[in-house]
Order: C-alpha cells, then sequence, then structure tokens
C-alpha cells in the first residue's frame, strides 16, 4: 500500500495544526491517510487506495456516503441559500418529525454539534432544577466542553488524556461519575449528594469501544432517577436513528426528561439536537431564563440534510437492511475468531459493532484493559487489506445503507488474513 502522498501531507499539517488534525482520533501513527472522495460505502485516499469504510466519519452516514436523494436536496437548498438567521418552515416540519419518533421529547432546539447539545441539555436541567451537580458515566463521551472532559472516552482515551488540561478544578467539582451497568454506585452516589440535577449517560456506550447495557440496566436508573427527583438526559447522538428510529430510548422502553440527538440527524452536515419535557425545555431563552443560541443553529442545509435521511431511513425496511447487513458481517467476522482469534471478541447492536483485543468490557475500567496497540497493529492489517475501521479501540465501527454482500464477504476475508 502506497501512502506517500498523505505521508508529505501529514509532515506539512504537523506545522500548521495541532498534532496534524482537526479532531484528536483521526490523528493515529505513523500517520493517517488523506481522503481524495468517498462514495457509498468506499473511502478513496489520495495515493489511490480504495478502503470499504466502517468508520463512516464516526457515526453520521447511515446511508453512506454521498447519498443521492441526500445530495439533490441540499443542492435545491443551496439555490435559494443557505443561511438566512430567520425562522424558516422546515424547523417545524423536523421537529415533528423528530417528535413522532421520540414521543419523551416534547420541544426541541436545533443546535450545530452534539458536543452544543449536550451542554444546554445540562444548562437546561440546572436551570430548570436550580442544582449544580451533575453525574456522568465514567467514560462516557458527550462532546469537548468543560462539564463532561472528566473521565471521557473517544479521543480523550485514545490519546490518554481523560481529564483535559484546561479546565479548572472548579469547573468540574460538580460532575460526579459513576460507573456503567453499575445501579449500587448510582444509588450510593444520589444519596450523598442531594442536589444533584441530572444524570446524563449514553444508553448504549459508544465511545469506550462499544458497551452495552445488561438487561435491566436502564429501567432501574429511570426508576432510580425518578425516585430521587434527578432528570435523566440520554445521549443519544450515536443511537439516535440508529439503534431504532426512536432510538435506545424507543429500544429499551424507557422514557427519558431530556434527550440529545446529533449525527445522523444532521445526515452528514452538522447538527446538534437537545430536547425533552415541555416544562423544561420552556426555561430555554427566549421563552425562560436558560440562555442558549447560535448563529447556525437551525441552519437549512443540515436541517435539509437530517430530514431528508429521517425521510429515507422511515422507508420500510431501511434500518432493517442495514442491521441485517451488520448481523452478517459479525456472524462472519465471530466464526472466523472463533478460529482463530485468540483473546478477541466481537459484539453487535443494530448497525454498530466492535471487534474487542481481550474481554468484551461491561463499563470504563474493563474497557481500559483492552490491549490497544495490538487493535492497532490489526487496524493497519486491516487498512492493507483494503478495510478502514476506527483508528482506535475506543471508537465504534458503523455499517451503512451502502454496505453491500460483498462488502461483507471482502471484510470477513480481510480479517480472516488480518487477524
Ligand atoms: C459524537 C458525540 C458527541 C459530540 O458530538 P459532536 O457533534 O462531535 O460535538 C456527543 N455525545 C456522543 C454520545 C457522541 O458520540
Amino acid at each position: 500500500m502506497n501512502l506517500d502522498r498523505s505521508k508529505k501531507l501529514y509532515e506539512e499539517a504537523l506545522n500548521l495544526l495541532p498534532g496534524g488534525v482537526s479532531s484528536p482520533v483521526r490523528a493515529f501513527k505513523p500517520h493517517p491517510f488523506y481522503t481524495a472522495r468517498a462514495e457509498g460505502s468506499k473511502i478513496y485516499d489520495v495515493d489511490g487506495n480504495t478502503f470499504i469504510d466502517y468508520c463512516m466519519a464516526y457515526g453520521p452516514l447511515i446511508l453512506g456516503h454521498g447519498n443521492q436523494e441526500v445530495r439533490e436536496r441540499i443542492i435545491d437548498q443551496l439555490k435559494s441559500g443557505w443561511l438566512y438567521g430567520t425562522p424558516v418552515e422546515l424547523e417545524i416540519k423536523y421537529a415533528k418529525l423528530i417528535r413522532k419518533y421520540y414521543p419523551s421529547i416534547e420541544m426541541l432546539r436545533f443546535v450545530n454539534t452534539g458536543s452544543e447539545a449536550t451542554m444546554a441539555a445540562l444548562r437546561a436541567a440546572r436551570g430548570f432544577t436550580g442544582r449544580d451537580k451533575i453525574v456522568k458515566i465514567d467514560g462516557s463521551f458527550h462532546g469537548a466542553h468543560d462539564a463532561v472532559l472528566v473521565k471521557a472516552g473517544s479521543g480523550a482515551t485514545t490519546h490518554g488524556v481523560p481529564n483535559s488540561a484546561g479546565v479548572p478544578a472548579e469547573f468540574v467539582r460538580n460532575t460526579l461519575q459513576v460507573p456503567f451497568n453499575n445501579v449500587e454506585s448510582l444509588v450510593d452516589v444520589l444519596e450523598k449528594n442531594r442536589d444533584v440535577a441530572a444524570l446524563i449517560l449514553e444508553p448504549v456506550m459508544g465511545n469506550s469501544s462499544l458497551i452495552l447495557p445488561e438487561k435491566g440496566y436502564l429501567k432501574e436508573i429511570r426508576k432510580i432517577t425518578a425516585e430521587n427527583d434527578v432528570l435523566l438526559i440520554f445521549d443519544e447522538v450515536i443511537t439516535g436513528f440508529r439503534v431504532s428510529m426512536g432510538g435506545a430510548q424507543q429500544y429499551y422502553g424507557i422514557k427519558p426528561d431530556l434527550t440529545t440527538l446529533g449525527k445522523i440527524a444532521g445526515g452528514g452536515l452538522p447538527i446538534g439536537i437537545f430536547g425533552g419535557r415541555k416544562e423544561i425545555m420552556e426555561r430555554v431563552a427566549p421563552s425562560g431564563d436558560v440562555y442558549q443560541a447560535g448563529t447556525f443553529s437551525g441552519n437549512p442545509l443540515s436541517l435539509i440534510a437530517g430530514y431528508t435521511t429521517v425521510k429515507i431511513l422511515e422507508k420500510k425496511g431501511v434500518l432493517e437492511s442495514v442491521n441485517r447487513m451488520t448481523e452478517k458481517l459479525a456472524a462472519g467476522i465471530e466464526d472466523v475468531l472463533k478460529d482463530r482469534g485468540e483473546d478477541c471478541e466481537i459484539a453487535s447492536i443494530a448497525s454498530m459493532f466492535c471487534i474487542y483485543f481481550g474481554d468484551r468490557p461491561k463499563n470504563y475500567e474493563e474497557a481500559l484493559r483492552l490491549d490497544r496497540d495490538r487493535y492497532m497493529e490489526f487496524f493497519w492489517k486491516m487498512l492493507k487489506n483494503g478495510v478502514f475501521l476506527p483508528p482506535s479501540q475506543y471508537e465504534t465501527c458503523f455499517v451503512s445503507y451502502a454496505h453491500s454482500d460483498e462488502d461483507v464477504q471482502k471484510t470477513v476475508e480481510a480479517v480472516s488474513r488480518s487477524i
């Protein structure tokens, strides 16, 4: 595999961009490949290599790269202008469509990123309850803002900085942590802290490898938060419109107080959404006293890309088809691992999957024991075999509607050669 041009570009980038990149996980050693274009399930680099893509921009591209219908609607919108700074009818149409699948979201606001959505949801929870503390899960990732950069997953864990420098200790004094899949520690923390506004979590953890909730865990924490008058925030930035149309909350039958969406909800353009109970959301400015604002919020391009994507997903069989393809792939990989992959496991849910180098974890502490070096060795072998997995053991692999039987077959073969 020739990566000469990528190597040269990266050397130049290192002097211009911290770590050579615009977001940390993209920087893997010795250097990342530079993308020339992407289409369907494939990503093409500047040196002429082609890869089957399971990174899928870290989640948003459930329809694959460059979906034609989404592209056409974006182009239509471009012809009418791409930013107005005024309300558009599409905000109402899209809000109604979201509410149809997320009955817990009675009212919502469009923002620009998942980070912004969780930041605003936490502020709304604090404003509504009049309490300062929040509880998050060890290793969960809710974006790159101060309050949640404590034991944070994703690039923060990959690069060994789960607690960021530059975040004053006073800013995170009110951020408490509990392990995932552990009801007792949540009970304990809520008993010791009477001033907790909210528990925020990824109902399916997708940023510390893939960690599934154990049976009954989410129901139990819903019960406990309600009993303690603590708001429950589901961060469904990854799971929304993926685990099911109604996200993990529909899949597991849980009604959170607030929800954040992003990634798929923007159809590949930047978006974040936070919403939930009307009485909480009505506290958001200008109807209430919790301030939140954004120049690009509700911009028509992100809205049309997201709206069109959700409209395609709601067609009969689309999500089912992506999920079936994922099952096929996971079963194929599992066969190979059983046969030859010592100490390797695979898990999947809907169209997310993860190959673990070590035992399948049930929380962050266990995820930290995974062999990230061996994963990276495997990652490079897969790349040489034409498959682009996320460049970290702590990210989740994503299958899209554009992945074909042929892709699956080639991928299983690549695993067989690489493992
Ligand atoms: C990606 C992600 C975010 C952050 O979203 P950005 O759009 O990158 O700011 C928040 N929460 C979860 C669960 C995510 O996976």
